[in-house]
């Protein structure tokens, strides 16, 4: 298995072959399984129970529906190669990425769902990975990496491969944590040849199922701009940028636009699409938070409330992410991309906690100014949340912690007890309750209240 071409600066494709393997592709071809073959496919079989066990597949009956029906129209017709069973699902995981294992299990990580935006593009990631299991390309490259690697201890290279500053998902971990030798080989990952070919298939097949196959380019582009927002340095750094797989597949694009891909049909596709995975794209943007992917987040959110405006959860995760933005901006500018300007962002990631960086900006001009502004647009947020369902209790929270931090005690006070009053069992109760006794010191809550009261 691998993490493939769709992640996060891991960018492996390009070389000097690959047209030749257009047409091949899609037909089943036979594959002799050896030994060592086998031995991947029993370990590739037991990542997928351990991303059961541990929660990390993302559980959703009308998302996995979705995801087995454009996963099918981008998988060839006839019989089901040799140890393969198609399974699409995603997993709850930030960094916006899909693999492929040998099994034919496909995953699309919660980050990826949350940065595309048409059903398209969707395929055109399915289909890529698709390729991945019908070339049997994990077990060519696992073959091929065990007689290169022999001596290397894999648990050794396992630990140290990880870019520097980079937030590693969760299913990278589980990967690590099951199956060292397989994750060594996804830091040699598949040739260039093999991520191009997949690339090329995943052109004809798209097209082929009646999807505009420029939505292709589209999702590079989505990539693209995902790794600037977080100022990703590309750990690869021989690898050819996503510009050039742009080229490769606009080359081929051009005859083959299917004539129902017409503007109304990608518009139609788009709102389903945005529909369905709207639950995996808001746990996403909690998640994204939660690893301090904050333009992601705010990027994710924003998106989230321009499709569905009457979602009052959509305005309370918008309100989250303004507020936690800090003194950061929320987009980056031409010289935040710099390389050394990237360099830089990862190096203060290595060194300095989240709220150690927010304290260093709220010295500059700058972040004192974004840091206004983004109060400011979280309140406004929260208050649209509470507006179009006074019920929705973690808007009062939101609103008391962002006047806390603003040092407003009197509205945080009241914004915590309101949150409290319409959460009385929540979860975070006795946290709040701190809080609240820290804004009003003459305020004592007895111990281990039940909320039942
Ligand atoms: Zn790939």
């Amino acid at each position: 298995m691998r993490l493939t071409a769709f992640g996060i600066g891991v960018v492996l494709y390009l070389c000097g072959t690959g047209f030749g393997c257009l047409a091949a592709a899609g037909a089943v071809k036979p594959f002799s399984f050896s030994k060592v073959d086998l031995s991947l496919l029993e370990q590739v079989d037991l990542l997928d129970r351990k991303l059961e066990r541990d929660g990390l597949v993302y559980l959703d009956a009308r998302l996995d529906e979705y995801l087995a029906r454009v996963g099918r129209a981008v998988t060839p017709a006839g019989p089901v190669p040799e140890r393969v069973a198609w399974r699409f699902r995603a997993i709850r995981d930030p960094l916006p990425n899909a693999f492929a294992l040998a099994n034919g299990s496909i995953y699309v990580h919660t980050g990826l769902l949350g940065l595309l935006d048409n059903e398209a593009q969707l395929a055109s990631v399915l289909a890529h990975e698709v390729t991945h299991v019908l070339e049997r390309h994990s077990y060519v490259s696992y073959r091929s990496y065990r007689k290169k690697m022999a001596l290397i201890s894999a648990i050794q290279i396992g630990t140290s491969w990880a870019p520097m500053g980079e937030v590693w998902g969760a299913s990278l971990q589980a990967v690590g944590a099951i199956v060292p030798v397989v994750l060594a080989a996804t830091v040699q990952g598949y040739s260039r040849e093999l991520e191009r070919q997949a690339d090329l298939y995943a052109v004809d097949k798209i097209s082929g199922a009646g999807y505009d196959p420029r939505q292709m380019a589209e999702t590079f582009r989505l990539l693209g701009h995902a790794d600037d927002l977080e100022q990703i340095k590309v750990f690869y750094t021989d690898h050819p940028a996503l510009e050039d797989r742009i080229a490769y597949v606009n080359g081929l694009i051009q005859s083959r636009v299917p004539d129902e891909a017409g503007p109304e049909k990608l518009a139609a596709q788009r709102r389903l699409y945005l529909a369905t995975v709207q639950p995996a794209a808001r746990h996403d943007v909690v998640l994204a938070l939660n690893s301090g992917r904050l333009r992601t987040a705010f990027s994710s959110a924003r998106k989230l409330a321009d499709f569905d405006p009457a979602s009052a959860e959509n305005h309370y995760l918008l309100g989250e992410a303004w507020r936690l933005l800090g003194p950061r901006a929320p987009e980056v500018n031409a010289a935040d991309l710099s390389s050394k300007a990237r360099e830089e962002a990862q190096k203060r990631n290595r060194k300095f906690t989240r709220e150690e960086q927010d304290r260093q900006l709220l010295e500059t001009a700058a972040g004192r100014a974004a840091w206004e502004e983004n109060q400011a647009r979280a309140e406004q947020a929260y208050r649209e949340a509470l507006r179009l369902d006074p019920a929705l209790a973690k808007a009062h929270r939101g609103l008391g912690m962002l006047f806390e931090a603003a040092g407003k005690r009197g509205e945080a006070f009241e914004a915590y007890r309101q949150y409290l009053t319409a959460a009385p069992v929540a979860p975070d109760r006795e946290r709040i309750q701190r809080r609240l006794e820290r804004l009003d010191p003459s305020l004592k809550f007895p111990e281990q209240r039940s909320g039942h009261e």
